[in-house]
Order: C-alpha cells, then sequence, then structure tokens
C-alpha cells in the first residue's frame, strides 16, 4: 500500500447510559478509525490536544504513535487516569483505521482471534432496577423491598430468560446494617444479609448462568475475608472490588484467604500498573477496563501476562456499542478471556449508537471478517445526546 498520513483527529462528547468520548482518525486517502475513550474529565481535550503529534504520521505505526503518546504526556498523567483513557481511544481509532486500510479485521492485528464470539455478561446493579430497567415489572414487585433477596432473585431470573447466561450484581446497593460505611466494617447482620442476597440468587439461576457480585472497593480487609468466607458455599463466579484498589497487599490477603473467586482491575492501568497484581497473584480474575487501560494491544498485553499465571481475563465495560466491540476483538484475542461486561441493558437507546442492527446475540458478541473493528458510529445518535458545547464529528468521506 502506498503512503498514507493521518490528517485531523476529532473528539466529541456524549451523555447516555455513561459518558462516552468518541475519537475519529482521519486521513489524506479517506480511510478513517472510531475509537472510544472510558469517562474522565478532560478526556476529549486530551485527545483533540494530541493532534499536534499525529497529524502527518502514518496511522498504521500503532504501537509506536501510542508508545510516543506515552512518552509526551509521561509527566503529566500518562501512567493513570484521564491522559491514560484518552490515549485508549485514539489505540482503538488507530486499530480500527489500520485494519481498514489492511483489510483486515481488528482482532488479527492483535495476534488473530482464539474464538468466534466473546461472550457477555450483565450488569443487572440491584433488585432497585426493576422499576426502569425491567420494563413490566408488576407494581407490586416496584412497591415491595427493592433490595431483598427476593427482588434480586427475580431481576436474575427475568435477564436469565431473556437469554443470557452471565450476569453481575451490585452487592454493596443497600447499605442496611452497615453503620458507618466510612470504616469499611461489616458486622454479622450486614454479612448475613448480603449471604442471603447471593444464596437467593445463585440458587433461583441454579446452573443456567454465572453469576459475579460486585463490592465497588467498599470494605476493610477483615470484612472483606468473612464476607469472602461467607458466600463460599455457594456458586459465586466472582466476588469483585471487595477491598479498596490502593493496597494491593490487603487485595491480596483477601485473594488467598478465601476459596471464592476474587476478580479486581477495574482501576489499574497499563500493562505496568496491572504487573504487580498479576505477578504477585493479587486475583483470580484480571478485570482491565480497556477504554481505559490503554487500549486494544495493551489490554492484550496485560491478559496474556495475566495468562502466564493462568488467570482468566474478564472486561469492564460502560461503553457504547462501539468500544463493546472493540472489547470484544481484544477478549477474542486473549486466549484467557472469559466474558465481557455489558452495561447497557437499561438503556434501550444503547444500540442506536451504531448503524449495525445489533452487536449482541444470544449473549455474546459475535465477530466477523468485516475490517477495522467491523461496526460503523451512528452520528445522528451522536448529535441527539451530545453534551453542550461539543462539535460532531466530521463524517467519513
Ligand atoms: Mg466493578
Amino acid at each position: 500500500m502506498t503512503d498514507v498520513e493521518i490528517t485531523d483527529v476529532q473528539a466529541t462528547q456524549v451523555d447516555a447510559d455513561w459518558t462516552w468520548t468518541f475519537v475519529r482518525i482521519y486521513t489524506d486517502d479517506g480511510a478513517t478509525g472510531t475509537g472510544e475513550c472510558y469517562w474522565g474529565p478532560g478526556v476529549a481535550d486530551i485527545v483533540r490536544d494530541s493532534k499536534e503529534w499525529l497529524v502527518g504520521e502514518d496511522p498504521r505505526d500503532v504501537g509506536p504513535l501510542v508508545h510516543r503518546l506515552y512518552e509526551i504526556h509521561s509527566a503529566t498523567g500518562s501512567l493513570a487516569g484521564a491522559t491514560v483513557s484518552a490515549i485508549s481511544g485514539i489505540d482503538i481509532a488507530l486499530h480500527d483505521l489500520t485494519g481498514k486500510l489492511e483489510d483486515q479485521p481488528a482482532y488479527r492485528l492483535l495476534g488473530g482471534k482464539y474464538r468466534d464470539e466473546a461472550r457477555i455478561y450483565v450488569d443487572c446493579h440491584a433488585g432497585a432496577h426493576l422499576g426502569g430497567a425491567f420494563e413490566g415489572a408488576k407494581q407490586e414487585e416496584h412497591d415491595r423491598d427493592i433490595y431483598s433477596p427476593e427482588s434480586y432473585a427475580d431481576a436474575a431470573e427475568m435477564v436469565v430468560e431473556e437469554g443470557h447466561d452471565a450476569i453481575k450484581f451490585d452487592l454493596d446497593a443497600s447499605k442496611r446494617y452497615e453503620k458507618d460505611r466510612h470504616n469499611r466494617h461489616l458486622n454479622a447482620e450486614a454479612i448475613d444479609y448480603k449471604s442471603s442476597v447471593v444464596q437467593a440468587v445463585t440458587e433461583r439461576v441454579g446452573h443456567d448462568a454465572d453469576v459475579a457480585f460486585d463490592c465497588h472497593w467498599n470494605y476493610a480487609g477483615d470484612s472483606a475475608r468473612r464476607l469472602a468466607a461467607a458466600v463460599e458455599e455457594y456458586d459465586v463466579w466472582w466476588l469483585e472490588d471487595v477491598v479498596p484498589p490502593e493496597n494491593l497487599q490487603v487485595q491480596r490477603e483477601v485473594t488467598r484467604a478465601t476459596d471464592t473467586t476474587i476478580c479486581a482491575g477495574e482501576n489499574v492501568f497499563r500493562s505496568h500498573g496491572a504487573r504487580d497484581m498479576i505477578e504477585q497473584q493479587g486475583v483470580d480474575v484480571f478485570q482491565p477496563d480497556m477504554p481505559k487501560f490503554g487500549g486494544m494491544a495493551e489490554t492484550v498485553k496485560a491478559a496474556q501476562m495475566a495468562s502466564d499465571y493462568y488467570i482468566p481475563l474478564a472486561l469492564h465495560n460502560v461503553s457504547s456499542p462501539l468500544g463493546t466491540v472493540a472489547g470484544a476483538h481484544v477478549g477474542a484475542a486473549s486466549p484467557n478471556f472469559l466474558a465481557l461486561e455489558w452495561h447497557g441493558r437499561d438503556d434501550p437507546d444503547w444500540e442506536t449508537f451504531v448503524e449495525e442492527d445489533s452487536v449482541i446475540e444470544d449473549g455474546a458478541v459475535p465477530l466477523s471478517d468485516d475490517p477495522g473493528l467491523g461496526v460503523t458510529l451512528d452520528l445522528d445518535a451522536v448529535e441527539e445526546h451530545m453534551k453542550p458545547g461539543e462539535t460532531l464529528l466530521d463524517p467519513a468521506p
């Protein structure tokens, strides 16, 4: 192929199921690539500011271009945080673009696919969402205790009946029995309550679905160990983010102390940031968020490192359909991939953000041979949800 140069880099933010930042990279031969960043203050500006280092470059040099952005921002946030999210979206756009230029699907640029589809797990939040999310739920279901074990179990059954075999609930959604959340302590009543939620859900769905439970970094080390021990007798897929994210030693102690599968990783950035967690086996399941972790190649790199320790990869994900499909390519290209989160079940507009009819079929994202990501951002949906002050991306020529 003849020379091709980047001519422009644009970004725009929308408010939808989550705040999404879309990135589009343009070239002199007309090809474009589109990516998506995890939310964060200033992310769209960081993407736009990166234009000066990308224009004139060959977009197919994905690794060197991304590496250069890390170097440029080394003193201004390229270790962790919003800058890494911005670079992640650029990385995804470059993979989409290079795939189109080379007529290859993105997973092939990442080393090839281990599987033809990426399994989805559905974020079900809590029984609380029976109202808004579970359309058609009876009024009595709205009115009763939304955080009761029964309510969680009903929600689980409903989602499984929709054809999903992997789901996740927030085990920290109700603060009942927690006297003071700041000390992170769970008393015996709180642990009994949370165990009863786990019991109700896992027994209701049986082997029809794998069920994970998220604790959002809320509990002290001893409380986390006691909670993990209390749910060992149930079929828990994984218990997620049970202690705060800053202290790997505590995370590792909790993981070592229990037979319950412990998952974390959503708050680490880049393979450097994940290395200690993986090498010290601080988790049983490693769960980075690809559009904030460093992008597609960086996530596959960390997944390979986790694979060396026989640690499965789950992908945390709150993306639009475009970012979700990018995650599916990463899952396809990672040997140890377990499942990719779907956060959009509650949002009737979620699927409108790509031109394709559906990206999730039978509980998975099927991967095509189409070049790049194989999906097209719908600019009408973007325009409809654009945040005030943002400018719409130019259409692909
Ligand atoms: Mg989480």
